[in-house]
Parts: structure tokens; sequence; C-alpha cells
């Protein structure tokens, strides 16, 4: 592992351009997936990251060559004042582009700010078209706001991804009709294997994985062809002929996409994360708040990607007390 300048590699030799900050555990919705119905026991205020140490954070990994990132959360718009954080954001040196991740329920309002701060693209979760089935996976009754969230990104001309994770029993029926939507949309709807960051410490076992995803959608849509992915990409990426949109399948559990990983994550507490797999390798908040320099965060960043696994199932071994994943999703961002 080593720098030149601008450009952060890890011990295996991928350049890491990505963060991933997820700025709150909090959540409006209660995706079975992801959390139990009661919900999660939320950080307490005082651990989660404040808005200045996530702005220095990523002032930092700038100058260190990340140029990408993705907000994201438990819901990112739940948590007070956040449009004036991302437009901080925007004006840092070195982030060349802003993504988030959000369920759209409270987005709308915002739409024509994120227009206007040039954010890259933004991922929508939406697992049902039917108002019904949504409720029964997100426990809330927000179908509409979100298909309202939908048209108007799709009408400001926002760069907008459709998440879908597929769970036998609740949204197999949705599946043709989202590739569908695709159609008459410039969307990419990507469907991703369910992973075992539900909160409830069971593992589910998945059934319904990228191959087999693909075998249902090639029996509506038999032209349907693999084209070019986009560097770095966690998703498999397919287009039908006449389609305006693409479709996407992430194989998140199957981890086949590893040995191109260019990411690192911060939870909302400020825990640094080399791979979504692992169970967090340095408390950034304690250091920051400990007075630490610039420079030693960054010497700690880098220590962490001399031991950035190589892939999730050696992330997972190297869980400490050999735990299995059971953290919610909404801790983690995704
Ligand atoms: N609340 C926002 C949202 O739902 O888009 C952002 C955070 S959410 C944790 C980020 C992404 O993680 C969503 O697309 C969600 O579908 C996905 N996710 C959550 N739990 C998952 C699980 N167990 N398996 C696969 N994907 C999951
Ligand atoms: Fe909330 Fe997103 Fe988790 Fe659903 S997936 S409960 S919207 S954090």
């Amino acid at each position: 592992m080593s720098t030149t300048p601008n450009i952060l590699y890890d011990q295996h030799g991928r350049v890491i351009n990505y963060l991933r900050l997820a700025v709150t555990d909090r959540c409006n919705l209660r995706c079975f997936y992801c959390m139990p119905e009661e919900g999660i026991n939320y950080v307490p205020r005082a651990d989660l990251l404040t808005y200045e140490e996530m702005e220095r954070l990523v002032k930092v990994v700038a100058k260190m060559g990340i140029s990408k990132l993705r907000l994201t959360g438990g819901e990112p718009f739940l948590r007070k004042d956040f449009m004036p954080f991302l437009a901080r954001l925007c004006a840092i040196e070195g982030i060349e582009q802003i993504h988030l991740t959000t369920n759209g329920t409270l987005t709308a309002p915002h739409i024509p700010d994120l227009k206007r701060l040039g954010i890259k693209s933004v991922n929508l979760s939406l697992d049902s078209l039917d108002r019904q089935r949504f409720l029964e996976i997100t426990r809330r009754d927000s179908f509409e706001a979100v298909m309202e969230t939908f048209h108007l990104l799709l009408e400001a001309g926002i760069t907008t991804k459709l998440n879908a994770v597929v769970m036998e029993g609740r949204n197999i029926d949705d599946i043709l009709p989202m590739v569908a939507l695709t159609k008459d949309h410039p969307v990419s709807v990507r469907f991703i294997e369910e992973m075992p960051f539900n909160g409830t410490g069971k593992e589910t076992g998945i059934k319904w994985d990228q191959w087999q995803i693909m075998e249902h959608i090639r029996t509506a849509y038999p032209t349907i062809h693999k084209i070019k992915d986009a560097p770095y990409s966690t998703s498999f990426n397919y287009a039908i002929p006449e389609h305006l949109g693409t479709v996407g399948v992430i194989a998140a559990f199957s981890r086949s996409f590893c040995g191109t990983c260019n990411r690192i994550r911060v939870t909302p507490q400020g825990m640094l994360k080399t791979c979504l797999y692992d169970d967090g390798v340095f408390n950034l908040r304690q250091f920051m708040r400990q007075e630490a320099s610039d420079q030693a965060l960054e010497a700690t960043i880098l220590e962490a990607l001399a031991y950035k696994p190589k892939d999730g199932f050696e992330a997972e071994q190297q869980r400490k007390g050999g735990l299995p994943v059971s953290e919610s999703m909404a801790t983690i961002g995704g």
C-alpha cells in the first residue's frame, strides 16, 4: 500500500477513490430486511459524528485521493440541516462527484436544490411498485411519496437508479414490472441480493441470487443482453432493445465484485470500515475527539488500507469474536 499524489491504493493494488458516509442511523421506515419492526437502538446523539467532524474527514480524505462521495444513512434527509451540510461538502476541493442514497420519503422538496448543487446521481430504494407490498416490506405507508420523488428526479434530469432488494415471498412479482419501467424511463433498475444486515441477528438465507434474478428476467425479456459495466461498478448491467433505461444486478451476498472494490465507509458514529462485511476497523470519532491532527488521521486511514481484506468473505472471517453479520444496514449505510 502506498500513495502517489492524489491516488490512494490498498495493499491489493486497488485504487481507493470512493467514500460512503452514513450521516445518521435514524430512519422513518422499518424495511424488514434492514431492521426489526420495533427499530434499532439508535446511537446516542453525542456519539454521532457532528457535521463539522464529517466535513473535516471529507477534507482529509479528499486530499488523499478520494474524489467520489456518497451520502447515505439511515435516512439522510432525516438529519436536521442536511441540505446546508451537503452544500458545504460540494465546495470541498478534490470531491468531484457527490451521490445520494435515499428512501425517497422526504426527498421531493429538495430536488431543485439537489439539481442546483450538481448532485451526480440519486439511488432511490424502491422494493415494490405495489402500495400494499411496499407497506408490508417497509412497514410504513409511504409509497406515494417515494413515487413522487422518483418522477420529480426524472423530470429534473437527475441521474436516478432504483434499488430493489429481491426477497422470496415479498416482491418477486415486482421484478418484471420494475424491468418494464426501463422501457419509457431513463432509469437504471438494480436488483440487490438480500444480505443478512437486518439488525435481528438472524440469518435469512438467500434464495434469489444474481443468476436466478437474471434467469427470471430472461423469461420475459429474452433479448436482454450484457452491456459494459462502468469502472468499479458493483452492478452487472444489462440492456433491452428499445428500452431507455438499463437493468442491473448487485451480487451483494455472492460478493463477486470485490476484486475491483474502490471504497471505504464511515458509519454514523465515525467507525471506519474498509469492507461492508467487516465490523469496523478504527474509531475515527474518538480519535478526532482526542485532538488527532489531520496528519495523524491520514496516517491511520493509510494503515487501515494496508489491511483492507481482499473480499467480503475474508472480512467476515476476520470479524472480532467470529460473530456473524447481524447489524442493521442503517448503522452502516449500505
Ligand atoms: N435509507 C436509505 C435507503 O433506504 O435508500 C439509505 C440507507 S439504506 C441502508 C441503503 C441501501 O441498503 C438501500 O438501498 C437498502 O435497500 C439497502 N439494504 C438495506 N438492508 C439490506 C439488506 N439486508 N440486504 C441488501 N440491501 C440492503
Ligand atoms: Fe431505512 Fe433505508 Fe433501512 Fe429501509 S433500508 S429501514 S429506508 S435505512
